[in-house]
């Protein structure tokens, strides 16, 4: 199957929501599915990366080897891949065809350079960016999770700051502050586009001290 083909039998919606690591995406999509069961389906991934405790296979990932991974690759099984913090991540081509053919508007939660090429593959697909309150928050929660080593927390919130680059080119940033109110704003601007706002140039350079101030070792 080729994109152009994916993209001729397109009936639902393409949304990407993406954010730094740790900042709800998760949560705000389970909500916003059991929510709307109806209307919105949510891609589910293919990663080299090890389950975390409770994830579960065809659930949270398609957990696969890089062998594996590689024959998806290799097979034009993917829609999007990229490779994030050493391991590899994909969007399989046709969990996205089906559910677009059957009128739902389809979630990809993935990470930016994979965004970037379903939106050059699509151009009408809509850009969502996460962001948490602050950055000190995100770290409280990232090591709440208890899911990741300090090592990985500064990993990815390097990753993030690099990542804070590309937000200018998504649709819109949302705040996650409090879960359902995530929710109904997502909602909300996926139904009106038009109410989705892209950062200002002021709340990217605050971010960016944030995360700079957190990768000096300054944990105020
Ligand atoms: P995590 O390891 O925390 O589950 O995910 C790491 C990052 O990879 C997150 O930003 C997540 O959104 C992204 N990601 C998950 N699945 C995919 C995918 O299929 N493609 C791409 N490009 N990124 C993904």
């Amino acid at each position: 199957m080729k994109l152009e083909e994916l993209k001729l039998n397109k009936k639902g919606l393409l949304i990407v929501l993406s954010g730094f690591s740790g900042c709800g995406k998760g949560t705000v999509m389970k909500a916003l599915l059991e929510q709307y069961p109806e209307e919105f389906s949510l891609s589910v991934s293919a990663t080299t990366r090890a389950p975390r405790l409770g994830e579960q296979e065809g659930v949270a990932y398609f957990f696969k080897t890089k062998a594996e991974f590689e024959a998806l690759i290799a097979e034009d099984a993917l829609l999007e891949y990229a490779n994030y913090v050493g391991n590899y991540y994909g969007t399989p081509k046709a969990y996205v065809q089906t559910q677009l053919n059957a009128g739902k508007n389809v979630f990809l939660e993935i990470e930016m350079q994979g965004a970037l090429k379903v939106k050059e593959a699509f151009p009408e697909t809509f850009l969502m960016f996460l962001v948490p309150p602050s950055i000190p928050e995100l770290i409280s929660r990232l090591e709440g999770r208890g899911t990741e080593t300090g090592e990985t927390v500064h990993s990815r919130m390097a990753q993030a700051l690099e990542e804070l680059k590309v937000i200018p080119r998504y649709d819109c940033v949302v705040v996650n502050n409090d879960i359902a109110q995530c929710v109904a704003d997502v909602y909300n601007i996926v139904k009106h586009p038009e109410l989705g706002k892209p950062y200002t140039k002021e709340q990217l350079d605050d971010l960016e001290e944030q995360l700079r101030r957190y990768l000096k070792g300054d944990k105020s």
